[in-house]
């Protein structure tokens, strides 16, 4: 069984006390963790750091909820900045990206609204949801983009933009209320076709997977052969700039 408070115990430490196999970035005011089971091929977490000096004690930084609960203000501040250091993250994912397979593609960026282990954490993952640790349901519908589960961290921060009770509203976070989200049928987040097991949703999510490769393949492919064409060309007049100079 999975440790609850593991996130805490690693937003306690110093970054140099964490292994690189767990850490893969830290800021002064975050530190960044691969998540241990990955639901997209990227998949990471940021952690504020527990810091002495912070207006925000640790007990507010147990989830989203707590946080909200604290001065409207400090809440605010210290989600720009998780948002902030995700989005270099984001940068990071995408390099890889293009490295790993020559196209890009959307990464997401939220919170759960009801979270299953403590110490406040912003998921940032790749848009695809292939991944061997995708094993059920709560799985699924916990980072379906448009469930309402996984609350985006735009979303978020715009809650602080609203009414005074808008924002005492959204910052419930009910817990059963969310939850309930999670016993949703199962409906693909690009498609929105419904299916009817996980299985045919994990097949089903690989082949629009597929499709999006092959396409972006395709697309790089012909790129580079216009590439290749340019500099084909040029390439050839260059030979016979060197052709006639040796003639001369
Ligand atoms: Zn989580
Ligand atoms: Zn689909």
């Amino acid at each position: 069984m999975s440790n609850l408070y593991l996130l805490r115990t690693y937003a306690t430490k110093s970054p140099s006390a964490l292994p690189p196999s767990i850490l893969f970035a830290s800021s002064s005011f975050t530190l960044t963790i691969y998540d241990a089971f990955p639901k997209s091929i990227f998949h990471f977490l940021v952690l504020p750091r527990v810091q002495p000096e912070s207006s925000i004690g640790l007990s507010e930084l147990d989830s989203l909820k707590t946080l909200l609960a604290c001065k409207k203000e400090n809440a605010r501040s210290l989600l720009i900045k998780m948002a902030e250091d995700a989005k270099e993250i984001k940068t990071q994912i995408e390099e890889e990206m293009m490295k790993r397979y020559n196209f890009m593609w959307p990464v997401w960026i939220g919170f759960h609204g009801a979270p299953s282990m403590h110490h406040l954490h912003l998921h940032v993952l790749s848009s695809d949801l292939c991944s061997p640790r995708l094993k059920n349901k709560k799985h699924y519908n916990s980072f379906h983009p448009k469930l309402g589960f996984f609350l985006h961290i735009d979303e978020v921060l715009s809650w602080f933009d609203g009414e005074a009770s808008y924002y005492s509203e959204m910052s419930k976070l009910d817990v059963k209320a969310y939850e309930s989200l999670l016993k949703e049928d199962l409906v693909c987040w690009r498609c929105e076709s419904t299916m009817k097991n996980i299985p045919t949703l994990k097949s089903h999510l690989q082949e629009e997977w597929d499709k999006v490769f092959r396409r972006e393949k395709a697309r790089a492919e012909r790129k580079r052969k216009m590439e290749e064409q340019d500099t084909g060309e040029t390439g050839e007049a260059e030979h016979r700039e060197k052709k006639s100079k040796s003639e001369n």
